[in-house]
C-alpha cells in the first residue's frame, strides 16, 4: 500500500463481489490500496421482497471478505451522487470508481456524479461493468453505399447470431487480481448492514430462494463448471431434471463475475453452448444501451396486438389456467423467485399469445417475483417472446401441452410444482381434462382457461389485423 496517495472510494452497485473487479481494482491503484468500499442503498431502485432478501446476503457477505482483508463495507442511505461525494470528502478521497450499467436508473446516476465530482474538484472512474464484452464493443457493420446514403451507423445488434460471431471472436478484458489486503480510511463510520427487511418492508421473501453473496456464487460456479456444465446441450431443457447453473442471479447483482466465468469456458468446445447462453446476457445489455427506451416500449411496435383481460391475467399470475406446465411454472416463480428458462418462454408466450395480454404486464410480474430480475434480460426477452422485439420468427407460438410432453417427459416438474395433480402418473399429467371423468372430477384443478386452437386462431387473426 502506498501511504502518499489519497484514499479512493470505491462505489459498489451490481458488482458486489472481491474478485475480478474492475472498479475495485481502479480505486484500489488510485487510493494505493487505501479504499472505502461504499454501498448506498437508493430509494429510487425497486426492491421487490426476493431481490431485497438476496441483496441484504450479498451485501452480508461482501462485508465479512472485506473485514477479512482488513476493510469493512460502509453503508449508506439515499442518492449515491450525494452519499459517494460525502465519504470522499469525510475520507480525503480524490477519486471514486464505479463500474458501469446499462439502465436507464443506472446511466443517470452515472451523470449525476458527474456533475457532482466535476463541481468538488474529485475524479470519477467509470470502468466496465457486468458483462463479457461492454455494450457497445461490438457495432454491426453498415454498408458504404448505407453510409453514402445518409444513413447513421448502426448502433447496436439487433439480431443473435451475428452478434454471438463476433461475440466469440472477440477476448475480453484481462481478469482484475482479487485484493488480498484493504485498509479503511480513517473519518469514515461504516454504517449499518441493511436486512431483507430493511430493504423491503412490505414483502415477504419466497421461501426457497438461493443464498445470496459472493463465496454461494463462487462455489455454485465451481461445481457447476467441475462436471455439470458438460452436458448441458443435452440436459439444459429438460425440465424436470432442472440442470441449468441457476448462476443468473449471481450475475445479475455481479457477485459473480461474468468475465471470469466466460475464461474459465474458453477451450472447451463442450462448453460453447452455455457460453453462448452468456453471450445473449450480452445481447441484450447491448439493445438497452442502445435503446433504453426499451425496458418500457415495444421494440418493433408495429407487432403490438394487447387485450384486457384481468381474469385471464390473474389465473396466469396465480398458476391457475389449467395448463399444468404453465401453472407449474408460475408456482415455481411464486416458491423459488426462479423459473426454469424453457417454462419461462412457455409462460410468456402464454400470456402473450394465447391470452393476447401486453408483454409488459408479464415483465412486471416477473420484476416483482424473479430474484435474478434484470432490466435488460427481462424486457428483451419477454419481447422477444412476445413478438415484438429482436427476434426473426416473431409469430412463434409455443403449445403449453406438447411443451410439457416433449420438456416434461416424466411429468415430474409439473407433479412437483402443482401437487393438485401430484398423484396423475406420467405424461398423462399434461392433459388432465382427458382423464376419466371420475379421476378428473376428483381432482381440485381448474379445465384450461382457454381453447389452444381458438387462442391461436384469435392470434393469427388479431396479429394480421396489426398488419395492415
Ligand atoms: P443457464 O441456462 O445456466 O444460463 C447461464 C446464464 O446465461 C444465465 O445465468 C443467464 O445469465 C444467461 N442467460 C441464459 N439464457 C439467457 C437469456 N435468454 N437471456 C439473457 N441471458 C440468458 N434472465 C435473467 O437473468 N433475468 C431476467 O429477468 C430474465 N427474464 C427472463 C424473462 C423471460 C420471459 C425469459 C424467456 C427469459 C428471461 N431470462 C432472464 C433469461 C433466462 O431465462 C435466465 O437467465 C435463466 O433461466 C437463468 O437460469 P440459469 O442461471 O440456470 O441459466
Amino acid at each position: 500500500m502506498t501511504a502518499t496517495a489519497a484514499p479512493a472510494v470505491w462505489l459498489a452497485t451490481r458488482d458486489l463481489r472481491l474478485h475480478d473487479n474492475p472498479a475495485l481494482g481502479a480505486a484500489m491503484a488510485a487510493g494505493g490500496g487505501v479504499v472505502v468500499p461504499l454501498f448506498v442503498v437508493d430509494p429510487a431502485i425497486p426492491k421487490p421482497a426476493n431481490r431485497a432478501a438476496f441483496l441484504a446476503g450479498s451485501l452480508a457477505g461482501l462485508d465479512a471478505s472485506l473485514r477479512e482483508r482488513g476493510a469493512a463495507l460502509v453503508v449508506r442511505e439515499g442518492d449515491p451522487a450525494v452519499e459517494a461525494l460525502r465519504v470522499a470528502a469525510d475520507a480525503g478521497a480524490r477519486t471514486i470508481c464505479i463500474a458501469s450499467d446499462v439502465t436507464a436508473l443506472a446511466r443517470a446516476r452515472v451523470e449525476r456524479l458527474e456533475r457532482a465530482c466535476v463541481g468538488a474538484g474529485v475524479r470519477l472512474v467509470v470502468t466496465e461493468g457486468a458483462t463479457v464484452l461492454p455494450p457497445g464493443a461490438l457495432a454491426p457493420d453498415t454498408a458504404p453505399s448505407e453510409l453514402a446514403a445518409g444513413a447513421s451507423p448502426r448502433e447496436c445488434y439487433q439480431v443473435f447470431t451475428p452478434y454471438w460471431r463476433r461475440w466469440a471472436a472477440t477476448s475480453p478484458r484481462p481478469v482484475v487480481p482479487t485484493p488480498e489486503r484493504l485498509a479503511l480510511p480513517g473519518g469514515v463510520a461504516t454504517g449499518r448492514l441493511p436486512t431483507a427487511a430493511d430493504l423491503a418492508p412490505e414483502g415477504s421473501p419466497a421461501p426457497l430462494l438461493p443464498p445470496g453473496g459472493e463465496a454461494a456464487a463462487v462455489e455454485r460456479a465451481r461445481l457447476w463448471l467441475a462436471g455439470p456444465v458438460a452436458g448441458y446441450d443435452t440436459t439444459r431443457d429438460d425440465l424436470s431434471l432442472d440442470a441449468t447453473s441457476r448462476l443468473s442471479p449471481y450475475l445479475h447483482l455481479g457477485c459473480l463475475s461474468a468475465v471470469a466465468l466466460a475464461g474459465r469456458l474458453a477451450g472447451r468446445p463442450e462448453c460453447e453452448p452455455y457460453l453462448r447462453q452468456l453471450c445473449w446476457r450480452d445481447f441484450y445489455a447491448q439493445l438497452l444501451a442502445a435503446r433504453p427506451e426499451i425496458a418500457r416500449e415495444d421494440f418493433r411496435p408495429q407487432r403490438a396486438h394487447w387485450l384486457d383481460d384481468a381474469q385471464g391475467l390473474e389465473a396466469w399470475q396465480a398458476g391457475l389456467t389449467g395448463y399444468p406446465v404453465v401453472d407449474a411454472a408460475m408456482r415455481q416463480l411464486l416458491a423459488e423467485g426462479f423459473v426454469h428458462n424453457r417454462a419461462r418462454m412457455v409462460v410468456a408466450s402464454f400470456l402473450t399469445k394465447h391470452l393476447g395480454i401486453d408483454w409488459r404486464e408479464g415483465a412486471r410480474h416477473y420484476s416483482e417475483h424473479l430474484v435474478d430480475g434484470d432490466v435488460a434480460a427481462n424486457s428483451g426477452n419477454w419481447q422477444w417472446v412476445a413478438g415484438t422485439g429482436a427476434d426473426t420468427k416473431p409469430h412463434r407460438v409455443f403449445n403449453p401441452t406438447l411443451q410439457g410432453q416433449r420438456y416434461d417427459r416424466s411429468g415430474g416438474y409439473v407433479r412437483r410444482w402443482v401437487p393438485e395433480l401430484a398423484g396423475v402418473a406420467g405424461a398423462a399429467v399434461h392433459e388432465p381434462w382427458k382423464l376419466p371423468f371420475a379421476v378428473r372430477a376428483g381432482l381440485d384443478y381448474p379445465l384450461p382457461i382457454v381453447d389452444h386452437d381458438d387462442a391461436v386462431a384469435r392470434y393469427r387473426i388479431r396479429t394480421a389485423a396489426a398488419a395492415k
